[in-house]
């Protein structure tokens, strides 16, 4: 799930019926109802910004 397509976002936006339920704290992007997002001891991250913020261990040298 690292590389959404496009298409996936924009058929968010799309739909008319969505409720916005929250605000992510970083992006400052909606989060509609039914969507996945983070709520870090009350800090909402949303899922798109999550993955930003996600990394696989590994050395570095
Ligand atoms: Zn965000």
């Amino acid at each position: 799930m690292d590389n959404l397509p496009d298409s996936c976002y924009e058929y968010k936006y799309e739909s008319p019926k969505a409720k916005i339920v929250d605000t992510c704290i970083d992006c400052g992007e909606f989060i509609y109802e039914g969507e996945e997002y983070y709520d870090i001891r009350g800090m909402i991250i949303c899922s798109k910004c999550m993955n930003e913020y996600k990394r696989e261990a590994e050395i570095d040298d």
